[in-house]
């Protein structure tokens, strides 16, 4: 067996994922980190073309709201096409406004969660 060398962090690492993966986690070969980036734009309607889910906002992993985000963008949107069959752009208009709040309202919570969790900095609504 030859001596690898292999820091401790990454020979934890190796023994948790295990198998051939594991053997490219201890040799350094791939790093399980990963950036962490957010998002909310503040138009998800320009004409007849539209954003939604990931393309409109990325809220931060802690919220675990991102896939309900995309599904409640696509259900309201069907609900206001169907509302207004023979208006699409009153449609969009009236489904725009709630979906860019909600969008914003994860990407605001996220990263209180975040400065929670990495710098213990408590929410503005909690502070005292
Ligand atoms: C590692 C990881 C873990 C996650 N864990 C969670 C979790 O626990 N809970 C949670 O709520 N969310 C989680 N998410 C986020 C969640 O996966 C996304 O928020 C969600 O999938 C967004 O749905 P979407 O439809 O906007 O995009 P996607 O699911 O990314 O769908 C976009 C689709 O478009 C396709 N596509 C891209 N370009 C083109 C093109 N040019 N032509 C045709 N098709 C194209 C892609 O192949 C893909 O199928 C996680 C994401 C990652 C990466």
């Amino acid at each position: 067996m030859p001596d690898l060398n292999i820091p401790p962090q990454s020979a934890r690492r190796a023994l948790v994922i295990g198998g051939s993966l594991g053997g490219l986690f201890a040799g350094n070969l791939l790093q399980p980190e990963q950036a962490i980036r957010d998002l909310a734009m503040a138009r998800m309607v320009d004409r007849r073309v539209l954003l939604l889910g990931d393309a409109a906002a990325i809220p931060r992993p802690h919220t675990a709201a991102s896939t309900s985000k995309a599904a409640s963008n696509a259900l309201t949107l069907v609900r206001a096409l169907e509302r207004f069959p023979n208006d699409p752009d009153k449609a969009l208009a009236r489904w725009e406004a709630p979906q860019v709040a909600l969008g914003r309202s994860l990407y605001d919570h996220g990263r209180e969660i975040g400065d929670h969790l990495l710098f213990h900095r408590r929410p503005a609504h909690c502070a005292s």
